[in-house]
Order: C-alpha cells, then structure tokens, then sequence
C-alpha cells in the first residue's frame, strides 16, 4: 500500500489558513461587529476580554498562521488550532465556542472540537506576545536568499528543521518543506549553514512557488464554511515527495526514502536531492 496517511491530518498550513483568510475577509466585507459573544472562558488560552471588538470591519490579514480580524476599535487574533473553523451559522453547533454578532444580524461562529484554537484581541498597541517572536513572511518580497543566507550561518542543523523553524521564516509547515526541498534538489538532512547563497535562492523561489501554488489550489473552496480541514485541497494531487515514501519519483523514478528529521517524518529522493 503507497503511504497516504498524513501525520497530523488536520493540521492547517500557511496556504490553508490564508484560504480560510480570504473567506473569513469575503463573509465580513462591508459588514461591522456589533459584539463577541464567547460560549466558554477560552480555547488553548483564556479569550480574556473581548468586549471591545465592535465597529466596522477594516480588513482580515494574515500572520504566519494567525488570522486578525479588525475593527475600527480592535483587532482580533484567532488561530484555527487543528480542527478550527469559522462559519455563518444558522443555528448552534455543538463545539462552538464563541460567536461574532454582526450589524447586518449575521452570526459568525468559530467551532472547534479539540479546541487547540485560539482567540483573544490585540493590545492596544497591535502586540500580542505570540506574535513577538515570529520570522519573515515567506511571500513577503523582503524575505529572499541572502536573507534566509544570513539566518542559516553556523547553523548545524538539518536544513530541513530550519525551515520549519517560525523564527527563521514563518508558516512552511512539514508539507511544504518536504515539497520545497524537492523542487530545490536540497537534500533535506544538509547542514543548514554549509548552503552556499545561490541554494538559498533557489530554496527561497521554491518555498514560495509551493505556496503559491497551493494557496492558488486552495482558492476555489471558499463559501459560508471556512475551515482548513483535510489538510491541502486540491494540491494534495501535486505532491511530489510528501506521504510517497516508497513509491517511484516522479521525475527519475527511483524510490523516494522516508526518514525521520526533527521528529517529523521527511520523504525525498536520494538520486534528485543533493
Ligand atoms: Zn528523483
């Protein structure tokens, strides 16, 4: 049997929850909260005081892999955890945990049954501790290879981890570095450091490229649903090297390995990734 199974079936990556980004940001377009009503006193976190979201709608962003809703009085940070989602609900869910009353008398509820989510607003200067310590957004036309070149130097570890690694590019989650190394020829175990500049390149061009394209895949499934739910929408078809552990590579046809890096199990191809 071909390995299909993913590790963390529902674990939601950057191109997943930048899908449930642009339908949480399409439900609210125009609209304004009224008030935040929580259903229990938090998720993985307490919710603290949610008293002051209200007002018109600014916008939904994205950062790594928390969504922030804002206000023109505050701005919310929700994280989808593994099994969160947001939807319009016509009448209550069993694992829903709080609910955003809105002026057009719409509810948008945040469901969640192993409530590893998270939601709680900014403070009032936009900070929140868990944001403090993130790296460079890796489509951020900033963050490129003489960047990634500096973070990597004396660094022993597999390159691998490192890219995984939130404080030295956030959101590339075990899919999309197994998927960026293929298509960068890297061999996952390398020794970050010893990458010479011109593979940080074509290692940054290639993590950007399978995010592109996945956030590309991602893009037709939004509706009054968004969740992050099954894990990669339609570019699970386009995996290379992820979950294919003993079957042929696509491009020389020599069995791609499996091994485990950093604890997470890491699929390449011994004859393409050098
Ligand atoms: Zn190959």
């Amino acid at each position: 049997m071909p390995d299909r199974r993913p590790e963390h079936p529902a674990m939601p990556e950057l191109p997943e929850v930048e899908t449930v980004r642009a339908g949480v940001e399409a439900l609210l377009s125009g609209s304004a909260i009224l008030h935040a009503e929580p259903h229990r006193s938090g998720l993985r976190q307490p919710f603290g005081d949610l008293s002051a979201l209200s007002g018109p709608v600014r916008g939904v962003r994205r950062r790594a892999k928390y969504l922030l809703i804002e206000t023109t009085k505050a701005t919310l940070l929700s994280h989808l955890g593994m099994t969160g989602s947001w939807r319009v609900a016509d009448s209550p869910r069993t694992h829903d945990h709080l609910t955003l009353h809105l002026a057009d008398g719409r509810r948008l509820v945040f469901n969640d049954p192993r409530r590893f989510g998270l939601a709680a607003l900014l403070d009032g200067n936009g900070d929140h501790p868990l944001l403090a310590e993130l790296g460079p957004e890796p489509l951020d036309p900033a963050w490129n290879g003489a960047v990634l070149h500096r973070a990597l130097r004396g660094r022993k570890a597999a390159i691998k981890a490192l890219i995984m690694d939130q404080q030295v590019v956030v959101g590339v989650g075990n899919i999309y570095a197994q998927e960026a190394l293929f298509r960068s020829a890297i061999r996952p175990q390398r020794p970050a450091g010893r990458l010479d500049r011109g593979t940080c390149d074509r290692l940054v061009d290639a993590i950007r490229n399978v995010l592109q394209e996945a956030i590309a895949a991602g893009g037709s499934t939004i509706s009054d649903f968004v969740h992050a739910g099954g894990g990669t929408g339609l570019f699970q078809h386009r995996f290379r090297v992820y979950g294919r552990g003993g079957q042929p590579c696509a491009v020389c046809a020599t069995a791609i390995r499996r091994t485990t890096i950093a604890g997470r199990t890491t699929c390449w191809c011994p004859r393409c990734q050098r």
